[in-house]
């Protein structure tokens, strides 16, 4: 599967849609999500072409990486999310219903979030 350049976070990214930005730095761009499932629910992203974390974790720089990796710690820091608790999460493909074919972190916080899953 090739990277779509149509996705809506590609648009992001381009500035053709707008988004409610939290953090950018030359590599990373962070935004609220449009549906929050939670008093903070932050996407982080890369600003590369990258569909999945395998894709990521491949092809990126490690500039890209560190960059990134940096920016999720300093977003649950500035949120307060750091000292209460949060959750981190990647979707990815079919079984874990990825909506948006361009990698990205959930970062989700400022209430209790429950079991990771529910059991089947
Ligand atoms: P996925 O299922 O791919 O991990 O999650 C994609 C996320 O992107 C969803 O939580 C969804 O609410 C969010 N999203 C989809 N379209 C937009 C948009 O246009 N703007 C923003 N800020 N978030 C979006």
């Amino acid at each position: 599967m090739s990277y779509d350049p149509s996705n809506i976070f590609a648009r992001i990214l381009r500035g053709e849609i707008p988004c409610k930005k939290v953090f950018e730095d030359e590599h990373v761009l962070a935004f609220e999500d449009i549906r929050p499932l939670a008093p903070t629910h932050v996407l982080v992203i890369p600003k590369g072409p990258y569909i999945s974390v395998q894709d990521f974790a491949e092809q990126a720089g490690e500039a890209e990486i560190v960059a990134f990796v940096r920016a999720v710690g300093r977003i649950a820091r500035e949120r307060g999310i750091d000292a209460t608790g949060h959750r981190i999460l990647a979707n990815h493909g079919a079984d874990g219903r990825q909506e948006v074919p361009h990698f990205h972190l959930h970062l989700v916080g400022g209430r209790d979030l429950g079991r990771m899953l529910p059991r089947e």
